[in-house]
């Protein structure tokens, strides 16, 4: 990626996210991304998206805004052979559990949707910030997606 503290020329594609909100989007190679969610004080339930009431305790009040770990594991997974609109086909998708418990749907990037042996349950992979579409002015739409942990960098974070 380009340096974006650079100011930008007028009419270049804009990075937009899918949702306010949903993600913290790095703006320097030093930072990282994070999805934003909510965590039960009383019980550490994580929930992303946010949730207004703890399913576990079924309280209101107790969910606090929290920022998701980085890494998880598939716990299943699917090749999808068709698409919403804007959406790519064939695509990989599937839920992720992740090392503080918050588990989640996500789109998988980096692998083959032709290749049923690419990932497995129990594939470490990291969240990514990447191009979900473009819309019609050609601004890069971003979303939240999860990929492989390449093999020389499990462990590290
Ligand atoms: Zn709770």
């Amino acid at each position: 990626m380009s340096d974006k503290q650079a100011p930008e020329p007028a009419g270049a594609p804009r990075q937009i996210p899918a949702q306010e909100g949903l993600f913290h989007q790095p703006d320097s190679p030093d930072d990282q991304p994070y999805l934003i969610g909510n965590r039960c004080r009383e019980c550490g339930f994580v929930s992303f998206p946010k949730l207004i009431t703890c399913p576990r305790c079924i309280k209101k009040g107790t969910m606090e805004e929290y920022h998701l770990v980085r890494r998880g594991k598939v716990d299943m997974f699917a090749s999808c052979n068709a698409a919403l609109p804007g959406f790519k086909a064939p695509s990989v998708q599937g839920y992720i559990t992740l090392e503080d418990g918050g588990r989640l749907w996500s789109l998988i990037t980096g692998v083959d949707p032709d290749d049923v042996n690419a990932i497995k349950v129990g594939t470490e992979v990291e969240l990514v910030i990447e191009k979900l579409r473009e819309d019609a002015d050609g601004n890069e739409i971003m979303s939240y997606k999860f990929r492989p942990v390449a093999a020389d960098a499990k462990g590290k974070d």
